[in-house]
């Protein structure tokens, strides 16, 4: 049988040795059973430090990413988040550990309920998962702390910017379809760039394309 803990206790030590530096994202990591947010047949690739399908030609990132974006976002106990992609869950488990409360929007249906099964079973009783198209945000809920787009988008939409609290952040992966920049936007509108990365496309009103056009194929391994 698999030793997956001794796997992820691997994994978090390779994400220390390549540049995570915050321990509490480290601990948060390590504490996320990930072989629960992948399919049954790939629970042996849990702790490769890559992207994974999950169904509907979607992925759950890669735990460096999803560990960098979380040490980027630079959260804080008190924090209202919100996360644009839920995917399998994953990096809103991580997340909840962290902050006071998750609010994760997904387009997909079977992965919006999925995720949400998972996050409940698991016992993360701070995530709520929306259905729906949050390329422009999530209003009903806003102004949130901080936000996390988890797929490539064209631009960070004015809309998405405007739901931020005053001194909040953002970090999104901007660029093409095909190859992205990790964004850093203050509230105020400061922006910083943190290196390129690889999502699946952002899809919807204001991301690449709209809700009805079909999905293509994963443009890349996150
Ligand atoms: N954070 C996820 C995880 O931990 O598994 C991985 C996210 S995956 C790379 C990108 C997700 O964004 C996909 O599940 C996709 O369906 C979703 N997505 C794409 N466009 C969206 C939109 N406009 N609104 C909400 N979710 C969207």
């Amino acid at each position: 049988m698999t030793d997956l803990a001794g796997e992820r206790e691997r994994l978090v030590r390779s994400l220390a040795r390549n540049g995570i530096g915050d321990e509490r994202v480290l601990e948060a990591v390590a504490r996320v059973p990930r072989e629960r947010f992948v399919p049954q047949h790939l629970v042996g690739d849990a702790y490769a430090d890559r992207a994974l399908p999950i169904g509907e030609g979607q992925t759950v990132s890669q735990p460096w990413v999803v560990a960098r974006m979380t040490e980027l976002l630079d959260v804080r106990p008190t924090d209202h988040v919100l996360e644009v992609g839920t995917g399998s869950g994953y990096q809103a488990a991580v997340l909840a550990q962290l902050v006071h409360d998750v609010v994760s929007v997904e387009r997909h249906a079977p992965l919006a309920e999925s995720a949400a099964a998972r996050l409940a079973e698991l016992g993360y009783g701070n995530v709520r998962v929306v259905l729906g198209d949050a390329s422009a945000g999530y209003a009903p809920d806003a102004p949130y702390d901080r936000i996390i787009v988890t797929a490539a988008t064209p631009l960070i939409h004015p809309e998405l910017a405007g739901q931020l609290a005053p001194g909040g952040r953002l970090v999104a992966p901007v660029g093409s379809e095909q190859v992205q920049e990790l964004i850093v936007r203050h509230a105020d509108g400061r922006e910083e760039r943190h290196g390129g990365v690889q999502f699946v496309p952002l899809l919807g009103r204001a991301g690449f394309r709209r809700d009805g056009e079909r999905d293509g194929p994963p443009p890349g391994p996150r």
